[in-house]
């Protein structure tokens, strides 16, 4: 079983990468001048090191050559700095007659007894004598780079050290350093509006109120009311908190800045805290403005939960620092804050209340109607089929939210594209759901024998699926691999389901035992391909026992309902060990009665199993209809729609090792 895969969050715009910025606008600020002084102090190091002052081609000759070269009447010139001597030939010439390295220039050191015919020499022969300075002398900034220049850049490399951790502890620093970092922080004036955002109206309408504040404040003001400072935005991810989050900004065209909560955990200790406190400073001044913390639970973790073991003063630091700077304000000011979490219950109380993010908005995700609406946004673009029903669409993607809606919509034009369609049909959208889905099928060949077993195992999930009353109907079957999967059955409700009755769920958990029953009606004997089968199967008939009280021994009580259930550390069960024992037992009664059930269907069902069997080794794959007909079975009165999705009861992991990974469909979540 595989539910659809999570939606892909797509970050929106509106995370900037935490270093991105325009150039410095102070001349004086240490960021623009600092950098200079690097680059000047590497470049002299660089052209003094690797590309010394060009240097004409010399010959080193003994001191006796050179008296004989004078001798000889080849010298032109020399010049004397000690006892080097340094001068140029008439004609290029070596060390000695045979030498095979000649140069006009040449260098030599003059021996300290050398007697004083030396001048006389130079006289009588014409020889130039200290025509030219060896080196012409640097110029006195050079000169004053290269004395001082080491102690420059040590001493700029302590300002730097200093300036981050002045940033870091949050003071000023030295020479006032830490206000640099404000700039990360530009606000961005979002185009997106509600016209943008769909299927989501509750979350929307909430918001119209925050909207209308901003747009005119003085009318709030008047009156005395307040406006929330927080609103925290709730939903699953992909639901579209972050577009809501930009379009209110939109809507009241209002500077929005925007952080994300998980960006401050991977910084240097403090400095979230210190991005925190210049991102409401920024905004207060810019006000009236939005600020977006995404993820907030990234920071906002209750800290009685002790999630994590030791230390995380970053992360608290940064959290006391957003509390403080909510408390620092007024909402008249015309500052909101608007943040993001996909886990409300875990936040820290302290945000929760009143006078920060005591106001909670749920994004759900969207019904079949808002799934059309999202679906109509995100083909504006898109050139559509005239035949193509974006209704039918809707109908068929319970479940699937904004973001994974825009990700089918790409996917299927992608199809379309690669088919060199002009415009996509409902055959691309088909076809791009099934592989978001349940996807991309893959090209393994199994044998003949691992191919009849899954044929067996994808059947009884199908059967089950048609027999067992109140079961989602059975949309399509099939031995294709895909993923880790060898088969797939798919169940879909007729359209989303907000409550689940009891009968409901023991049906899932008989249908999903299916594929297991019918391998051992068969073979007499159980594989590995069960695995997932099983982890979903515990899953809900636990639910049931201490969710939903399913359990008549155990009683009417819920015993999940405890946010620190997911710690590790602090996993103190809300219950006695007897109850435990008692839990175990009813959840392993309800599973093996479901077996003993599916069995039971099987085994009277036996020929429609082998015929479905049968049908599917041959065509590899059965759409509804076809299914129906092989195994003859009524389509269930009221199923008209032929919705599909969330891939439900049963796919084959093909070994055990390779059956890890898959996250198993979370059991149904009735509405509170
Ligand atoms: P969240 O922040 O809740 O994880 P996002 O706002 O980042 O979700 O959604 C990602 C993208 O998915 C959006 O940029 C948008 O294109 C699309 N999307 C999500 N929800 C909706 C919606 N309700 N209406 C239209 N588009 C949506
Ligand atoms: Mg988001
Ligand atoms: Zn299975």
């Amino acid at each position: 079983m595989s539910n659809p895969p999570p939606a892909s969050p797509g970050q929106g715009p509106n995370r900037r990468p935490p270093l991105a910025g325009g150039p410095g606008n102070n001349m004086r600020s240490p960021r623009f001048w600092l950098p200079l002084l690097v680059i000047l102090g590497l470049n002299i190091l660089v052209a003094n090191v690797f590309f010394p002052p060009s240097q004409p081609r010399t010959v080193t000759i003994p001191y006796n050559v050179f008296l004989s070269q004078i001798d000889g009447g080849n010298v032109a010139s020399i010049t004397s700095t000690g006892s080097l001597i340094t001068g140029v030939f008439h004609h290029p010439s070596g060390a000695s007659a045979r030498s095979r390295k000649t140069a006009l220039h040449f260098q030599t050191e003059l021996p300290t007894f050398a007697g004083g015919g030396l001048e006389a020499l130079l006289q009588a022969h014409h020889v130039t004598v200290n025509a030219q300075p060896p080196n012409p002398p640097r110029p006195l900034l050079l000169e004053l780079l290269f004395s001082f220049g080491p102690a420059l850049l040590l001493v700029a490399g302590f300002i730097w050290i200093m300036n981050r951790s002045a940033a870091a502890s949050g003071g000023g620093g030295l020479l006032r350093l830490g206000r640099s970092q404000a700039r990360l922080y530009d606000p961005e004036r979002p185009g997106t509006t509600f016209a943008d955002v769909a299927g989501i109206e509750e979350a929307k309408d909430e918001l119209e109120e925050i909207v209308d504040f901003l747009r005119q404040p003085q009318r709030y003001e008047r009156l005395g009311g307040t406006v929330p400072k927080g609103v925290l935005l709730v939903g699953l991810p992909g639901t579209g908190k972050t577009l809501l989050a930009r379009a209110v900004a939109g809507e009241a065209k209002v500077p929005f800045f925007s952080m994300s909560a998980s960006e401050f955990i991977e910084m240097i200790v403090g400095v979230g805290a210190s991005r925190v406190r210049d991102l409401f400073t920024k905004a207060r001044a810019a006000a009236p403005a939005i600020i977006f913390i995404d993820e907030l639970d990234a920071i906002g973790r209750s800290r009685a939960a002790g999630a994590t073991l030791g230390g995380h003063d970053e992360r608290e630091q940064t959290l006391n620092q957003i509390l403080t700077e909510m408390d620092g304000f007024d909402s008249r000011e015309g500052v909101i804050v608007l943040a993001a979490t996909n886990r409300a219950d875990v936040l820290d109380a302290a945000l929760l209340r009143p006078g920060r993010f005591d106001r909670r908005v749920m994004v759900q995700p969207p019904d079949r109607v808002g799934r059309a609406a999202i679906l109509r946004i995100h083909t504006r673009e898109v050139p559509l089929d005239p035949s193509l029903d974006l209704n039918a669409v809707a109908a068929q993607t319970p479940g699937l939210v904004g973001a994974e809606l825009r990700n089918l919509v790409n996917e299927a034009a992608l199809l379309a594209a690669r088919r060199d369609r002009t415009a996509v049909t409902m055959e691309d959208f088909s076809d791009a759901l099934e592989k978001v889905l349940l996807g991309t099928a893959r090209r393994i060949v199994l044998s003949e024998a691992d191919r009849e077993r899954t044929a067996y195992h994808e059947s009884g999930h199908a059967l089950l699926g048609l027999l067992v009353p109140d079961a989602d109907p059975v949309r399509k079957v099939s031995i294709v691999p895909r993923g880790r999967a060898l088969g797939v059955t798919v169940q879909s409700p007729v359209d989303d389901r907000q409550n689940y009755p009891e009968t409901y769920l023991r049906g899932r958990i008989t249908g999903a035992l299916g594929g297991r029953a019918a391998e051992s009606l068969v073979y007499g004997v159980v594989t590995t391909g069960a695995e997932n089968d099983l982890l979903h199967v515990t899953q809900i008939a636990r639910e049931m026992v201490i969710r939903w009280g399913m359990s008549p021994e155990v009683g009417p009580l819920n015993y999940s309902d405890d946010p620190q259930a997911g710690s590790p550390i602090l996993a103190q069960r809300p219950f006695s060990e007897a109850t435990a024992e008692l839990i175990d037992r009813e959840v392993k009664r309800i599973v093996e009665e479901c077996l003993d059930e599916a069995h039971r269907l099987l085994l009277e069902h036996r020929d429609q199993l082998e015929a479905l069997t049968r049908a599917l080794l041959r065509e590899d794959s059965l759409e509804e209809d076809a299914i129906l007909q092989v195994t003859g079975i009524p389509r269930r009165p009221g199923v008209v729609e032929r919705p599909r999705s969330r891939a439900a009861a049963g796919e084959r992991s093909p070994a055990p090792a390779d059956a890890a990974a898959p996250a198993p469909a979370p059991p149904p979540v009735p509405a509170p």
